[in-house]
């Protein structure tokens, strides 16, 4: 996904306009520009070296991550949704650090997206990299688009999950990772 500044900067000129704005006005005259840079920014953040899994550890029960923060983009209507991220896996040799996790999550979340797909690609390229026995992903989010308008309460949380390897097959595994990230109490 490749920054174009200036299609941003006329992009959102024109967004302003079509919402009746004056895009010269004060508070709005350097906003085409800040939106650019921000999208610029989001996509040096994505940027992440996918050979950085290479711990190797005797360790084979169940790793949980749980309540990794993200945030993202609705494709359907470019606000945010955001939430936690928890992650299992059952190691095979590998296993991998927080923050390697943490930007693996940044780069499949700071684009467009649906939650759905979110999930799924996390789950597909943890599969991918630690090659693990199995990993389980779970994502609650909150999306604007629906907290913002309509008739959707606000705080309103979507869950989906993404099961592969041993988390698809074994029932107890599954059990186990979903009595894990539930057993919790935190504020959102
Ligand atoms: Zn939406």
């Amino acid at each position: 996904m490749a920054i174009d500044k200036e299609k941003i900067k006329q992009a959102v000129r024109l967004f302003l306009e079509g919402i009746g704005e004056d895009p010269d006005r004060e508070g709005l005259r350097e906003t085409p520009e800040r939106v650019a840079r921000m999208w610029e920014e989001f996509e040096s953040m994505r940027r992440f070296d996918m050979k950085l899994f290479e711990e190797f550890g005797s360790y084979n029960e169940m790793v949980l991550i749980k309540d990794i923060r993200f945030y993202s983009f609705c494709e359907h209507h470019l606000l945010p949704f955001f939430g936690f991220v928890h992650i299992a896996y059952i190691p095979d040799r590998r296993i991998s650090g927080l923050s390697k996790l943490v930007r693996a999550v940044r780069a499949f979340s700071l684009r467009p997206q649906v939650q759905e797909r979110l999930t799924e690609e996390i789950a597909d390229f943890l599969q991918e990299e630690l090659k693990p026995k199995g990993v389980g992903v779970v994502i609650e989010a909150e999306h604007l688009c629906m907290s913002m308008r309509g008739v959707m309460s606000p705080g309103h949380l979507t869950v989906t999950s993404a099961l592969r390897g041993v988390f698809l097959k074994d029932i107890k595994t599954r059990e186990e990772f979903l009595k894990l990230i539930t057993a919790r109490a935190r504020a959102f």
